[in-house]
């Protein structure tokens, strides 16, 4: 893509000031992001995955970045997304879909948490999106992957896959089918208590990763989140737990030497202490917090089992066999939140009195 072209782009929407340059930014997998500087201010400008419907997509962010930003305690700090001149939520040409959002100046994005501190404090943004989110009506908003966390319809498609064997590789796996199976029933509680309304419907932010949330860089403290391409209804469960799979884990997600996956329970403490002091959660919700980290870690596991059987065509795959060690190392972890479950809830008990006695 020549610069001139997004050069036309970026003008297409209300900035202000005189474009001086426009770079490309980060190191996010899915959009191509570009940090564009005027004379005046900086922005980022993304060229959005076409694996979306963008107008659906961007009506959602629309509509939850407007909602945020009168409820924010810094609403200078969160960016805003801004519209094209002729008030459009995106801009499309030949070359794709593109957004603009204000530059969150001073923020720095980490990869990884070097400390328990980060990762709690990345709890706290995800808390306060849940939290700033909390009235905001969640069934109002589509749902760019569908059923994305609906755990008994990925067990109806794992074991469709399975019938079908179509890459013969059912009798390689068969201790991880038992695995899997024999915790299914357990895998649809949480879609049971969210279908009889036990556990209420939110906004959830489905890419609860560490680098999914800015940093203050030189407080080291939390700003806000962004990446909101996956936001749509669900439970906080979901943002929850998927946030302790991947962030208290001990091992990488295709480690093959399985001794090395456990549940950090530093970690699990310090994420859950972010994410209990920054949202009011139902006592139903703290009651199901360690069985949601499991049932996340499970579907996972279960996803990358079915794409194995399926012959990979979803996760992509640097080497064979790549999804079937990826489902090990979720197994593996589910097996060690099965034995930490006591100690688990005890933290959750533990952190919810600090709470409660402040
Ligand atoms: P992807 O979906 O490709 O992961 P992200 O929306 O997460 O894209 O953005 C990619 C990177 O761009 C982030 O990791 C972050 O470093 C940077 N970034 C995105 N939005 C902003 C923003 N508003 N202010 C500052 N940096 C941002
Ligand atoms: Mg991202």
């Amino acid at each position: 893509m020549k610069d001139d072209n997004l050069n036309i782009i970026a003008n297409k929407f209300t900035i202000e000031g005189l474009i001086d340059t426009i770079e490309p930014f980060g190191n996010g997998h899915i959009n191509n992001t570009f940090l564009v500087t005027t004379s005046n201010k900086r922005y980022i400008l993304q060229r959005i995955s076409d694996a979306f419907d963008v107008t659906l997509l961007m009506k959602n962010i629309d509509a939850v970045t407007s909602f945020m930003a009168l409820k924010s305690d810094n609403p200078d700090r969160q960016m805003k997304l801004i519209h094209t001149s002729d008030n459009k939520n995106y801009y499309s040409d030949e070359s794709g879909n593109y957004r603009m959002y204000t530059f969150v100046e001073g923020s720095i994005c980490l990869e990884a948490p070097e400390s328990t501190n980060d990762f709690y404090e990345s709890a706290l943004a995800f808390g306060n999106f849940q939290k700033m989110l909390e009235d905001f009506p969640a069934e109002t908003l589509f749902e760019p992957i569908k059923d994305f966390h609906n755990t008994p319809n990925r067990y109806k498609i794992f074991k469709e896959t399975i019938l079908k064997d179509k890459m013969d590789r059912v009798k390689e796996v068969k201790e991880e089918i038992d695995f899997a199976l024999s915790r299914e029933k357990e895998a649809g509680i949480l879609q049971n208590l969210r279908d009889t309304g036990k556990l209420p419907t939110r906004v959830t932010h489905n890419d609860t990763k560490l680098n999914n949330v800015l940093f203050d860089k030189d407080t080291r403290k939390s700003l806000c989140v962004i990446d909101l391409d996956t936001v749509m209804p669900g439970l906080s469960l979901y943002d929850f737990g998927d946030a302790i799979r991947f962030g208290a884990a001990t091992a990488k997600e295709d480690e093959k030497d399985l001794s090395k996956m456990t549940v950090n329970l530093d970690m699990f403490r310090a994420f859950t202490r972010g994410y209990l002091q920054s949202c009011n959660l139902t006592d139903e919700e703290i009651e199901n917090i360690v069985l949601g980290s499991k049932t996340m870690t499970l579907e996972c596991g279960v996803r990358f089992l079915t794409d194995y059987l399926d012959g990979d065509n979803y996760f992509r795959t640097s080497y064979a066999g790549q999804n079937l060690d990826r489902c090990r190392t979720q197994f593996k972890l589910v097996g060690e939140i099965e034995k930490n479950t006591e100690k688990m809830k005890e933290i959750v008990k533990e952190e919810l009195s600090k709470i409660k006695n402040k």
